[in-house]
């Protein structure tokens, strides 16, 4: 069947025709093609056609499609049960992994989404700290629960007010939004109320890829220890990803509680909330804050997590690998794009990247919304056609795997020249269209004036 047709059957039975609004395409204006398969740098729709992945299943895939070693611990796993709904020593053994890398974080509990992670984190920072209101930032996006799916208001200060029907305002009330990189916003809100929580991506990865200033961050960690909020770190994107220690290994800033997910998973269900004892002893069952999971730390998920993470801490070289590769890859398109007259601000973090249509600094969420997305749109398509998966938003960060090397990167720009060279064109033959255009009406005008 070809790719339209799997997916016309798909929007009869699945709302959208997808289990997640990015996947439709609808960002970028065009049909999504449906996948038979991936291997390594490489993923394969049904009627057989290769696409390079830069997406990489929005982050976990950090070894490529399909990596063996992981395959082979959830194949090996499965064969002593899929789930237990009792706990198992690979819960431990994945606790310690990602424990023995930050000496601050004392536990951890298991999920099976970001935003289940998330969720459980703002819960149990409320229990812990007593207070209901939180700061979220314009752009950040922490999953779909109801207190963080929030608007993007206009000002620093905006009252939330919620981004999604179905969402209770009186939920929404209790979240106030700051500006990412812009630590006067906070401090007027904490001025004014009285915050018990601060959540925030310190690498963001959910606006197109904006990282956080060095110097913000450390000004905010400083607001949290002087007024006693509970800083949440949601590194469910860039732990793991931005460096094996994530954002703390750019930054030096330690979260009171700190969320993973994608990577610590490899590609199976696996989130985390992590902090000090004290705070992560008021979850039940040792505290009052409730949280809880059918398929929490599930073996298989366990077992795919702990292969990742093993693989990760064997591999030397790892991340300058694929920082060297996401550097390649960005700087590259830069001046390909430049070539061509089109303004292009690129970010690298580790195995992250993004690129906005713009010529000014992309440092916020309105900054990022100020980017060209039709040029982003044009851009995306032709580069599917050319093979090449990138994601289907301007909004969305780009991700390099360890299956992919100088040989690929070097695809990829060859075929982007292609594309912006058809952009050029498409451009020049438009701008000649609407010249000529204006000559006849003027000549008619005149004309009609005689
Ligand atoms: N937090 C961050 C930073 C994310 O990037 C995401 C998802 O992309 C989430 C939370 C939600 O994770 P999930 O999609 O697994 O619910």
């Amino acid at each position: 069947m070809s790719n339209h047709k799997e997916f016309s059957q798909a929007l009869k039975v699945i709302p959208g025709g997808v289990d997640s609004p990015v996947r439709a395409f609808k960002n970028v204006g065009s049909e999504p093609f449906m996948v038979q398969k991936g291997k390594g740098a490489y993923i394969y729709d049904i009627e057989g056609n290769k696409y390079l992945d830069f997406v990489q299943s929005w982050g976990p895939l950090i070894f490529g499609h399909a990596d063996k070693d992981i395959q082979d611990a959830v194949i090996k796993t499965a064969k002593n049960g899929l789930s237990f709904g009792a706990s198992s020593p690979l819960e431990t053994k994945l606790a310690k992994l990602i424990l023995s890398k930050f000496d601050w974080l004392d536990k951890i509990r298991f999920v099976s989404s970001g935003t289940e992670a998330t969720m459980s984190a703002i819960r149990l920072a409320r229990g812990f700290s007593g207070k209901d209101k939180i700061i979220k930032f314009e752009g950040c996006y922490h999953g779909h629960s109801d207190s963080l799916l929030v608007k993007a208001g206009s000002g620093a200060t905006t009252f939330g007010s919620s981004s999604s029907a179905g969402v209770p305002e009186d939920t929404a009330k209790n979240t106030y939004l700051a500006v990412y990189n812009d630590i006067d916003s906070v401090k007027n809100i904490v001025e004014k109320e009285d915050i018990g929580t601060i959540i925030i991506e310190p690498i963001a990865g959910n606006m197109g890829l904006v990282p956080a200033d060095k110097e913000f961050l450390v000004k905010l960690r400083k607001i949290c220890d002087e007024k006693k909020i509970v800083l949440i770190l949601d590194e469910v994107m860039s732990g793991f990803r931005a460096g094996e220690l994530g954002s703390y290994g750019i930054y030096g800033i330690k979260g009171d509680i700190v969320t993973f997910g994608k990577v610590i998973g490899g590609g199976m269900n696996v989130a985390a909330f992590a902090g000090r004892k004290e705070i992560m002893d008021m979850i039940s069952p040792s505290g009052p804050v409730y949280q809880a999971g059918t398929l929490s730390g599930n073996p298989v998920s366990m077992a795919a997590g702990i292969a990742s993470l093993t693989k990760i801490f064997a591999s030397r070289n790892l991340y300058t690998k694929l920082e060297n590769l996401a550097n390649m890859f960005m700087i590259g398109l830069k001046n390909i794009a430049k070539n061509h007259g089109i303004a292009l601000q690129v970010a690298v973090r580790g195995s992250m990247f993004g690129y906005f249509f713009t010529d000014k600094a992309v440092k916020n969420y309105n900054n990022a919304l100020s980017a060209d997305t039709k040029m982003f749109a044009k851009f995306h398509s032709g580069m599917i056609k050319e093979g090449i998966f990138l994601a289907p938003s301007q909004f969305e960060t780009g991700f390099i795997c360890d299956a992919m090397s100088e040989k690929e990167i070097n695809f990829a720009l060859k075929k982007a020249n292609k594309v912006f060279d058809e952009i050029s064109k498409d451009s020049a033959k438009k701008a000649n269209k609407t010249k000529i255009c204006s000559k006849k009406t003027v000549k008619k005008s005149v004309k009609n004036k005689k």
